[in-house]
């Protein structure tokens, strides 16, 4: 694979280091972020995502080609300006279209980014699965793999939990009313109550009362 200079590059989140590759037919380049993991080879990571994002990343500088010079190219002409020392896995390279599965290096990538833009439970800056997968040309289903792998699914509810959780707030709300109301009618009662029991000594009263007279008048 061709060595990539390191560069700084300008991304959604800020500047970092990156690399660029420059189309050998056209002014067109393009950059990509350097992973942060340790242990990945940022030239390799660099090339995959390059690939990814439909160059062709040939064995020198003088050989990048970027995707709309590549789609003019023949396929056999392609593969006829290798040298005959080049191993024969650079010219199948994925096409976007098609994207092989997620690898590691650019799981890494997409982690690092993601440490850069999702706190854990939301994104920042307004950003989401897609424009970041956007901003490092890859599939938005990677993106949203390596979240739920490294964040856990935090985001994105399904929107039947959304709607259920709609009505849930509506009914407790209405269970709050009603523990007011009932709170209302049992303080009513207590009153009702010391009503009865005074309206009831009354009454015991007017017995003890009428006791005495008949007892007076015996
Ligand atoms: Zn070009």
């Amino acid at each position: 694979m061709a060595a990539f200079e390191p560069k700084k590059i300008v991304t959604a989140a800020g500047r970092k280091i990156g690399f660029e590759i420059q189309c050998s037919e056209c002014p067109r380049t393009d950059t990509v972020p350097s992973p942060s993991h340790k242990g990945t080879n940022p030239n390799d990571a660099a090339s995959r995502m390059f690939s990814n994002r439909g160059w062709r990343v040939g064995s020198s500088h003088k050989k990048h080609l970027c995707p709309d010079c590549l789609s003019r190219k023949p396929k056999l002409a392609l593969v006829e300006t290798h040298q005959p020392q080049e191993p024969v896995t650079v010219s199948v390279q994925p096409k976007p279209e098609a994207p092989a599965s997620l690898d590691l290096d650019t799981a890494f990538i997409i982690a690092a980014r993601l440490d850069d833009v999702f706190d854990g439970k939301r994104y920042s800056q307004g950003l989401d699965d897609q424009l970041v997968a956007r901003d490092l040309g890859v599939p938005r289903d990677w993106v949203r793999q390596v979240r739920h792998k490294r964040f856990g699914v935090t985001t994105e509810e399904p929107e039947e939990l959304k709607q259920l959780r709609g009505e849930m707030t509506a009914t407790f709300k209405k269970l709050e009313n009603l523990e007011i109301r009932l709170g209302d009618l049992l303080k009513g009662l207590s009153v009702l109550k010391s009503d009865f029991q005074q309206t009831k000594d009354q009454a015991n009263k007017f017995d003890e009362r009428i006791k005495k007279i008949h007892d007076a008048v015996k």
